[in-house]
């Protein structure tokens, strides 16, 4: 595979940009390691500017896979880009180069999973590396449709391995920080793995559940946290442990040094001389002085410190993120050996037969703006969620009968709704339904409303029962679209399956990211 990269050199003086050209050369050649997948050629094509009054006339209306923005010594580079909004919604990632020395970051200035913070001096090595890692990090940013013959090649080629569950494993070099290498070998290096995998699950492929919990910076969702303690009262680091003195008559404490007059303990606040250890004072254990603010404590504060961006924060700070594992569905079989994942989907058959169907992408985008109005004017937002238990057995009965059964659910949930709800299919075999300006009462009727309706147009015994049909509203525990998919879809299953944390829900347009990822 050949690819060509667009990358933007942004440096202080001709000469680092020179310097940084001559390092990266014009072609970058991907080896798989112990012939793991293969290979790949990325073709740099590098452009550099110097910085001066205004040296982003020219660029930023273009793209770039990478910009690399080196200004060592002089203003931040982040401010320096965070000025031209426009070029950094052109460029994929950005690596900036800072002098090690104090880099200390506002929240929020790298973009989670895509900009790196690079400490100055470092090795070729490390440089290369991460340039390389950030490029198909950029490349794997490009869509991935359910349609795609890499997603099917992916399934085919599990299949045969017979390897049916695919694992995540944690990776230092990874912009996430974590990959699943059943899918990195079959697929190879720069492509979204979990853009793949969602797709399956999307399409009834593939099932997943939760594998990891772990907690991440909340500024760039890096997963390598440093522990360490610090002072509770200042945040010093220059702390001791020392053998403390607490005077019981006072309550003053203080180290033993400070008490010891000669041969004897004196209190250095009441003056008072300490005779027995348990009736005069104690020697509380585990006790550290700070050396900067001279605060004597039991306790220590805890901090995290992300490596990636250099942020540090209270562990509580910390953000949970969810890793998942995905397992091959039965469908999986008849798709490989069909040739075709998509084919008998629910979206594929409503897209089709209806309208009013609406791309996954916008029921997110629209949420998305749906919470923020909450948050702001406390507009309530409802989502209704149906799901039917049957719909694998009647799958099997053959794509008509599929096809019929679809639509009369999709009547079902569509039927009377107002102009600005949004309906979608949320993942094969799941239906969503957001109600914006709709309160929990409200969305309950709609859901009894399905409910009626479709049980009016299937006639058959036990109809009723077939549709899982739930409620969720908005509420304070939800701070993303995130974690209100995650309480919908959960919702809705017995079998303990979850939305995804990270959303890469692009459904049928072509490079949107910015949009889809939460950023
Ligand atoms: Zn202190
Ligand atoms: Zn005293
Ligand atoms: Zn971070």
């Amino acid at each position: 595979m050949n690819d060509t990269c667009r990358i933007l050199l942004i440096c202080d003086d001709d000469l680092s940009g020179l310097e940084l050209r001559r390092m990266l050369g014009t072609e970058m050649r991907i080896e798989p390691l112990l012939s793991q997948g293969p290979a790949r050629t990325l073709t740099l094509e590098i452009e550099e500017v110097v910085l001066s009054g205004t040296w982003e006339i020219g660029v930023q209306d273009r793209h770039y896979r990478l910009c690399i923005i080196s200004v060592p010594g002089g203003a931040s580079p982040m401010a320096e880009l965070a000025r031209h909004p426009t070029l950094l919604g052109n460029v994929a990632t950005v690596l900036y180069l800072m002098e090690g020395g104090g880099m200390t970051l506002s929240a929020g200035a790298l973009r989670p999973g895509r900009d790196r913070l690079l400490g100055l001096p470092c090795s070729r090595a490390t440089l290369l590396g991460t340039v390389e890692r950030m490029l198909l990090g950029a490349l794997a940013q490009r869509s991935v449709g359910g349609e795609d013959p890499r997603c099917l090649a992916l399934v085919q080629a599990l299949v045969t391995a017979e390897e049916r569950t695919v694992r995540p494993v944690f990776a230092v070099d990874d912009l996430n920080g974590w990959v699943y290498p059943l899918v990195l070998r079959h697929a190879g290096p720069g492509m979204d793995q979990l853009a793949m995998l969602e797709r399956l699950v999307e399409h009834g492929i593939c099932t997943r559940v939760v594998d990891q919990r772990v907690r991440s910076c909340p500024s760039c969702s890096g997963l390598q946290l440093v522990y360490g303690e610090a002072c509770a009262r200042c945040a010093s680091v220059d702390f001791v442990r020392e053998t403390i003195i607490h005077h019981f008559a006072c309550a003053h404490m203080d180290t033993q040094s400070a008490f010891t007059k000669g041969n004897e303990l004196v209190c250095p606040k009441c003056r008072v001389t300490l005779h027995q250890i348990g009736r005069d004072y104690e020697k509380p254990t585990g006790c550290y002085r700070c050396q900067s603010c001279a605060f004597i404590s039991t306790e220590t504060r805890i901090t995290a410190r992300c490596l990636t961006c250099q942020a540090q924060v209270s562990p509580e700070e910390t953000v949970e993120r969810l890793i998942y594992s995905y397992t091959l569905t039965a469908k999986a079989d008849d798709a490989a050996q069909a040739g075709n994942l998509t084919g008998l989907g629910m979206a594929s058959v409503l897209r089709n037969h209806t309208t009013g169907l609406f791309a996954k992408s916008f029921f997110i985008f629209s949420l998305e703006r749906e919470l923020e109005r909450r948050r702001r004017y406390t507009t309530a937002v409802s989502l209704v969620m149906v799901r039917s238990t049957r719909l694998e057995a009647v799958r099997r009965d053959g794509p008509n009968s599929y096809a019929d059964y679809v639509q009369v659910m999709w009547k079902a949930a569509t039927a009377g709704l107002r102009t600005l709800d949004v309906p979608c299919v949320c993942e094969e075999g799941v239906l969503a339904i957001m109600l914006p300006a709709t309160a929990l009462p409200g969305a309950e009727v709609v859901a009894q409303r399905i409910a009626d309706h479709f049980s009016a147009s299937r006639p058959a015994p036990g109809a009723e029962l077939e549709l899982v049909i739930t409620t969720v509203e908005a509420g304070e525990n939800h701070a993303d679209v995130d974690a209100l998919m995650r309480d919908a879809i959960g919702s809705l299953a017995p079998t303990g399956i979850t939305t995804s944390d990270v959303l890469v829900l692009e459904e049928d347009e072509q490079n949107t990211p910015q949009v889809m990822r939460k950023s």
